[in-house]
């Protein structure tokens, strides 16, 4: 299907009316549609990128004159028929001819030009991602837009507009006036005059130099100094050359609010509020991220620091230098999941107050449409100095990236799981080579491809391994962060006071030297729970006598506590003793989960619901039991277990209304818990200052998993949730209930040896020939039976056999690197049904990632010409998840 044959479908009349930008009241007008097939002298065609499933771009025909005599530039976003229907699209090339035959070619018939365009490297970025993973550009861009652009409706209104004062030009001594009638006492005024003097000033800057501002400066413009403008916020941004107005207006504005950007003078009051003194590890990292920033070039650090070292400080210290030096430079920080860590928004907020409202935006799918599409033109426009976001964050549009973090770099939330399965990290670490600008992939447990790119010295790896001293911490120093005009000198780390702190009750003192030291890290011990069996010492309903004595010792000691359990729910099964019963999900290969407290069986994979039968459904056994525990039953044993404790139990189902998580956490950080209890949720960034003791239950059953990555990814969550114990300085124990005390992971764990883990981890990986030894690609197909699935994969084998001799017998001279793609052959999926469809999937891999991606695109022109209906398919490249 492409434009062409669409052509004659659809009529284009009255979508002028869309935008504020239709055609002007012109007699010729009336022929566009009639028009059509006429070709003109003036017609541009543009090729458009448009959200199908077909990887090519669509031509259009665009006539200026319909536009105001706008001519077209990449990046555009127009409204375009297609088929019967109309559709937001990304110009991404304006040519001079085109395939379509003249009279089936369409007509674009809106355009936005309130945004400016989608610049040069956001569209390389694009670019880049549809290739890689395998989708046409339009599937790609289009979606990574927020709705509101997408929304033909909302052009003409997307900016805002801002008032602005400026000098009066056309009075001579307007200046001279203005200078004279202030006097050298008025400090506030003397700021705005200061400030005018510069260039244009915005309301919302002035209110930041004068509480006051309005009403003064327009006592001044009554006067006749000064003059109110009110324009488009758009407009006031300096463009970088792939930003800007489209349209070129308002350039004196600019170029005047550019000057203004570096002079306008700080309140005392505004300054960056309580930095922290940095430890000695933390200052060289910081030292050596400042210095790649000023040398400049791409440059990625691997910033390896144990839980509580403190990499959210180099971070914001790091970023606040940059900003400081730089007064258009941006920055984008990635965060797994915005909703978990509260804290680290509002500590961003805190501390880049000083740059002003709106500096800090926040790019997540929680976001309501409206603010969405706001944060995102900000960065878009160069007005957001930090963007802090969720994975989708890494495909916004800036004006001046010049730097990029990724915080717990090694998270699968940074991969998208379904749609463009794109890895965050991934085309982060792309983005920052091509800009050329230093990215920070921060973990006390690197993903297991990072780490090997550091060993290999491709990543520069900064160490941390030690948390900072608790008297540091006691002293909280106001940084004066004066904000200076890009070139200035100082590098801002001089700028902390390094006032000899008062020592905190907390620190632990050394004897001789009477220093205080740097925190320890927790110290993790293995409970060997069949050792305690045989002592006759069995666990309580999961609980090993020694955890439970530890939480009761907490408990006197007023200590938190924390219990992590992955898995929610009551039970993840109920059984019948005497028949074998156990509840299945009808839909899904998979048990319904007992939800004792909503006395519901639920299905995690599907969301099926069903009550709790009174009896066992086959035999009519009255004495049905849970098998298993999840955190709604440990909660349950805890309150017995230790009484007097108050118990807070944090999951998916206690957490489930908007906002809930946040105001339970704060229960957590008030000292109103003794005991959390949780999955997941509680085990990852939380900076508890509370928590004393961490206990973890059932961590054996990923040991032994089918999935190569199951200890990569449970060594990294014990890390974490073991790193959530002393943060404030009290020591922390971390005790892990197990039946394989001996296993490497454990022992490694004990040791908070991630080094030697990860060496051991990546030998067995070269050896058996995994990931990243090798580079993979998964064919994934969902059918109504699974003999479809497994059809369609049979077939797409034959599929793949035919493009690699073709590619063999196609190749010059007689050498392709096709043989060096691997496939294996089609299997059910672990968890083969799930909503009454069936999964299955196949596998390719190959040693060279060119290899493989040279030949993907071939094999899936095939599948896609196999294309039954019956199956749903989907190519993935770097599956996390086999
Ligand atoms: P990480 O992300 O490395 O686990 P965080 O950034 O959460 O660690 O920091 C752990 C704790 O240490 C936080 O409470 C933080 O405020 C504190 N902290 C960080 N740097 C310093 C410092 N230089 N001096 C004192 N306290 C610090
Ligand atoms: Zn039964
Ligand atoms: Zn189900």
């Amino acid at each position: 299907m492409d434009v062409a044959e669409r052509a004659e479908e659809g009529d284009a009349a009255d979508v002028f009316t869309l935008t504020s930008h239709g055609p002007r009241d012109d007699p010729s007008d009336a022929a566009i549609d009639g028009g059509e097939g006429v070709d003109r002298p003036d017609d541009l065609y543009v090729r458009v990128a448009l959200d199908q499933p077909i990887p090519t771009l669509f031509d259009y025909r665009y006539r200026p004159e319909h536009f105001g005599g706008v001519i077209p530039v990449p990046g555009m976003l127009v409204w375009v028929p297609f088929g019967k229907r109309r559709n937001a699209g990304i110009v991404w090339a304006v040519v001079a001819q085109t395939d379509v035959p003249l009279k089936r070619l369409r007509s674009v018939e809106a355009l936005c030009d309130d945004c400016p365009p989608l610049g040069a490297d956001w569209r390389a970025l694009i670019a880049f991602a549809a290739g890689y993973y395998q989708r046409g550009i339009g599937e790609v861009a289009l979606p990574a837009l927020p709705q509101g652009l997408r929304d033909p409706s909302r052009w003409g209104h997307l900016l805002p507009r801002e008032i602005v004062y400026a000098l009066r030009d056309d009075v001579p001594d307007a200046y001279t006036r203005l200078d004279a009638a202030v006097p050298k006492r008025a400090a506030a005024m003397r700021r705005l005059v200061e400030a005018l003097a510069h260039g244009p000033l915005s309301l919302p800057t002035a209110r930041r130099l004068h509480p006051r501002a309005a009403a003064q400066l327009d006592a001044w413009c009554a006067s006749g100094t000064l003059r109110r403008d009110e324009i488009d916020v758009g407009m006031a941004v300096v463009p970088n050359g792939n930003g800007g107005s489209p349209l070129g207006t308002a350039g004196d504005v600019t170029e005047r609010m550019d000057e203004a950007a570096g002079g306008v003078p700080i309140d005392a009051s505004t300054v960056s509020p309580a930095a922290r003194i940095l430890s000695a590890e933390q200052q060289e990292a910081v030292t050596q991220i400042d210095a790649a920033a000023l040398a400049g070039g791409f440059a990625p650090f691997l910033l390896h620091g144990v839980t509580g070292s403190g990499k959210t400080e180099v971070y914001l210290q790091t970023l606040l230098h940059l900003l400081t030096r730089d007064p258009l430079a941006q920055a984008l920080v990635l965060v797994p999941e915005i909703n978990l860590t509260p804290q680290f928004d509002a500590l961003f907020r805190r501390r880049f107050a000083h740059l002003g409202d709106g500096a800090v935006a926040t790019l997540h799918s929680g976001l309501a449409d409206g603010e969405r599409t706001r944060h995102w033109l900000a960065a878009h426009l160069g007005r957001a100095r930090i963007v802090l976001g969720t994975r989708l964050a890494v495909m916004a549009s800036f004006t001046r990236l010049a730097m990029i973090v990724v915080d717990e770099e090694h998270e699968a939330a940074y991969k998208q799981q379904e749609g463009l399965r794109y890895s965050a990290r991934d085309l982060a670490v792309w983005r920052a080579k091509q800009l050329g600008v230093p990215i920070v992939l921060g973990s006390a447990t690197p993903s297991l491809e990072s780490w090997s790119q550091a060993e290999q010295g491709r990543y520069r790896r900064l160490s941390m391994t030690t948390r900072p001293a608790t008297t540091a911490r006691a002293a909280e120093v106001a940084m004066q962060t004066p904000l200076q005009p890009a070139g200035a000198g100082s590098s801002g780390a001089d700028e902390v006071v390094t006032d000899v702190p008062t020592v905190s009750p907390l620190a632990p003192i050394d004897a001789a030297s009477g220093v205080p030291q740097p925190h320890v890290l927790p110290r993790v011990t293995l409970i060997d729970t069949e050792l305690e069996r045989q002592r006759k010492r069995p666990s309580i309903d999961g609980f090993s006598a020694p955890l439970v004595a530890a939480l009761r010792t907490r408990l006197a000691q007023g200590e938190q506590s924390l219990v992590f359990l992955n898995r929610r729910g009551y039970a993840p099964v109920l059984s019948c003793d005497s028949c074998g019963w156990v509840s299945g999900c009808p839909r899904c290969s998979a048990y319904l989960v007992l939800h004792k407290l909503d006395r519901a069986l639920r299905c995690h994979h599907c969301g099926w619901q069903q009550r709790i039968p009174p009896a066992c459904p086959e035999c009519g056994n009255v004495d049905i039991a849970p098998m298993g525990r999840g955190t709604q039953r440990a909660e349950e044993t805890l309150a017995e277990l230790v009484p007097g404790a108050r118990v807070l139990r944090i999951d998916a189902d206690s957490t489930r209304k908007k906002g809930s998580a946040a105001a339970l956490f704060a229960n957590v950080h008030a000292g109103d818990v003794d005991i959390l209890v949780g999955t997941h949720m509680i085990a990852k960034g939380h900076d508890f200052q509370r928590v004393s003791l961490v206990g973890v239950l059932n961590a054996d059953s990923a040991l032994f998993s089918h999935d190569f990555r199951a200890t990569e990814r449970l060594f990294a969550q014990l890390m974490q949730v073991a790193g959530r114990a002393g943060r404030g300085g009290q020591g922390g124990d971390v005790l892990i209930q197990t039946r394989h005390p001996t296993h490497p992971l454990f022992q490694a764990l004990t040791r908070h040896d991630y080094p030697g883990f990860a060496a051991a981890s990546l030998t067995e990986r070269r050896q058996a020939g995994l990931p990243p030894y090798i580079y993979q690609a998964l064919l994934r197909a969902e059918a109504k039976t699974l003999e479809q699935a497994m059809a369609f994969l049979q077939r797409a084998t034959a599929h793949f056999d035919a493009v690699v001799a073709e590619a063999e017998s196609s190749a010059t001279a007689g050498r392709s690197d096709a043989r060096e793609v691997h496939r294996f052959d089609p299997v059910p999926m672990a968890l083969v049904k799930i909503a009454n469809t069936f999964r299955a999937q196949l596998l390719i891999e190959s040693a060279s990632r060119a290899a493989l991606q040279r030949l993907l695109p071939a094999w899936q022109q095939a599948l896609r010409a196999d294309q039954s209906g019956v199956v749903r398919w989907a190519v993935e490249v770097d599956p996390l998840d086999i």
